[in-house]
């Protein structure tokens, strides 16, 4: 269900790759080996479609050949400058063609223009804080609406879990859009098998209770219980207990950062702006995204919105990219 506000305003409930396709466009030299050496992810070498293992956000230095890695470690001492040259040739074209299928993806998707690519992630993760406005305490896991950083990038997040469509993994899979999911176990449950498919594409998925109840309307051991509950569940279906817990309407009170505290949560990331298949609601006056901005959307269908997921993502990604914002991996920063 939607927070039409800033949840950052809060207190109580509600009811890289412009700089990067710059860099691409010097594809010679000192250009190539920048880009070899921050780490960046690179898409997926094919389009290959979902029956991968592979985590998608693999480090640059996982596709590139050998001699070059090896080199740059200062391993293989007797690799011969030829050869560097053949293997920076060679990532230089797969990184041409991964734009150009990024491209035609865009198209295919009836975007306006190719997204943005985010820039590569931070070397170290940022501080925390909690937004000002929300509970501090001792031990208590900061509550943030974005990530501290400088870098012109939001940050997609999904809700619920009751909609599991298909195309929306195929979209951002071949966007090369990060997104990372928020389940609740009384929608996800019916298929936790879609949300184990988009975690082995590189979704990460994270904690937003079992029966989606208001948080503070709940006294301490019932919220435990829906925190560390949620969190037993994904460690049966999704093989991990998530750092991270957002709470249902994103209500909650000193009691709620507690129990999640107890329950190994080290994060509750709420959001900024919302993002529907219609329109985004900015939660900021300027009715703009800042760097950082962490978005709202929900795993949500026709049934409620009258349009699909990827009519969502279509409207999100377009106003991200006039913005000049790319959509970069929350993980990545937190
Ligand atoms: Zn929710």
């Amino acid at each position: 269900m939607p927070a039409r506000r800033l949840a950052g305003m809060a207190g109580g409930p509600p009811p890289a790759v412009t700089a990067r396709l710059r860099r691409y466009g010097a594809l010679a030299g000192a250009g190539v080996l920048a880009v070899v050496c921050s780490g960046v992810g690179l898409p997926p070498p094919s389009d290959a479609g979902p029956s991968s293992d592979d985590p998608r956000w693999r480090p640059l230095a996982a596709e590139v050949a050998s001699p070059v890695n090896g080199a740059f470690r200062g391993v293989a001492q007797r690799v011969q400058a030829p050869d560097i040259a053949r293997s920076l040739q060679a990532y230089a074209q797969e990184l041409q063609r991964a734009e150009a299928r990024r491209g035609a993806a865009a198209k295919d998707w009836k975007l306006r223009r190719a997204p943005l690519r985010a820039p590569a992630p931070p070397e170290k993760k940022p501080k925390l804080t909690t937004e000002p406005g929300h509970i501090v305490g001792e031990g208590l896991p900061p509550v943030i609406v974005q990530v501290p950083t400088d870098e012109k990038v939001i940050f997609l997040t999904v809700d619920d879990g009751e909609e599991k469509d298909p195309a929306l993994l195929r979209m951002l899979r071949s966007l090369d859009i990060p997104m990372s999911g928020f389940l609740s176990d009384e929608v996800a449950r019916a298929d936790y098998g879609y949300f184990r498919e988009a975690q082995r594409e590189g979704f990460a998925m994270h904690n937003h209770a079992i029966n989606h109840r208001q948080m503070n309307t709940l006294d301490e051991a019932a919220q435990r219980a829906e925190i560390c509950g949620q969190q037993d569940n994904m460690e049966r279906e999704l093989g991990h207990r998530p750092k991270l817990f957002r709470p249902p309407y994103g209500a909650y009170d000193e009691a709620t950062l507690r129990a999640a505290a107890d329950c190994g949560i080290e994060v509750v990331p709420l959001w900024a702006s919302e993002a529907f298949p219609d329109r985004i609601e900015y939660g900021r006056a300027d009715k703009k995204f800042h760097p950082g901005d962490i978005v709202l959307t929900h795993f949500r269908g026709e049934a409620e919105w009258d349009a699909a997921m990827t009519d969502m993502v279509r409207r999100l990604v377009d106003a991200a990219t006039d913005q000049g914002f790319a959509i970069a991996r929350l993980e990545d920063y937190l």
